[in-house]
């Protein structure tokens, strides 16, 4: 028997295509130092001006070999009404438990889209819970699974947030100049939302102009950080050094 998947990076978000905008460059920066990286969509899509929730499925399985993920999953919350409520929380923790990342990735707090924002709480929340060996997931252990270490409870070590969303300073920047191309691809295989289209073509940007929009982002993000293209994101805790002279990014 082949051991269960478990990661060391988690990506949790509201939206298939989410983690492609917000954090996409760096899980392939953690797939190529050889880390096992996971996405969790909490919702479907199924509320979405374009597409139906089986193309945004075969759209985000294509996204996620192209990001270099091992894991990909979606729950059944529902697509613009997310809640934070104890039956999510338990949802997600099944999958922390399963998984059983040291990183996990959520959404900054504070957004314009309110599914965004809700993930950041429930999110954190569900983090938490995972760690008291009291919950039950009430999810039946596979018998496969019953020596494993899987079910088992598990808090994550650190939990960023990514906040390339939010108009907010950030904590620290993650250098994604050689993936940015990568990045901008698994994007694209959301063809269902990003082609040209007639659908919802007020409501959304044209293709060629989300490469210069999504560009420019994460080149407004490299440049705080002096590298070329960079993703953002915001801890709660203060950072600990060792050696001052290690510090990276220029002062002046
Ligand atoms: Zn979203």
């Amino acid at each position: 028997m082949s051991a269960p998947f478990t990661a060391d990076v988690l990506a949790i978000a509201a939206h298939r295509d989410d983690v492609e905008q917000t954090c996409g460059g760096t899980l392939l920066r953690m797939a190529s130092r050889g880390l096992r990286t996971a996405i969790l969509d909490l919702t479907r899509g199924e509320a979405g001006t374009r597409g139906t929730a089986a193309d945004r499925a075969r759209e985000a399985d294509e996204a996620a070999r192209i990001l270099g993920v091992g894991w990909r999953r979606a729950l059944d919350l529902p697509d613009g009404a997310i809640q934070n409520t104890y039956d999510n929380r338990l949802k997600i923790v099944s999958v922390l438990r399963e998984l059983r990342p040291r990183v996990v990735i959520l959404p900054y707090w504070q957004a314009r889209h309110p599914d965004h924002a809700i993930v950041a709480s429930l999110g954190y929340e569900a983090c938490f819970l995972s760690g008291l060996a009291k919950i039950d997931t009430g999810t039946g252990v596979p018998a496969d699974r019953s020596s494993s270490v899987g079910w088992q409870p598990h808090r994550p070590f650190k939990i960023v947030y990514a906040s390339l969303y939010a108009d907010v300073r950030p904590s620290f920047i993650t250098d994604i100049t050689p993936f940015i191309e990568q990045r901008h691809a698994a994007l694209m295989a959301y063809q269902s939302q990003y082609a040209n289209q007639s659908a919802g073509s007020a409501l959304f940007v044209p293709e060629e102009e989300i490469r210069e929009r999504t560009f420019a982002e994460a080149r407004h993000y490299g440049l705080l950080a002096g590298v070329k293209y960079g993703e953002p994101f915001v801890q709660k805790e203060v950072g600990l050094v060792d050696d001052l002279t290690l510090l990276p990014v220029q002062s002046l």
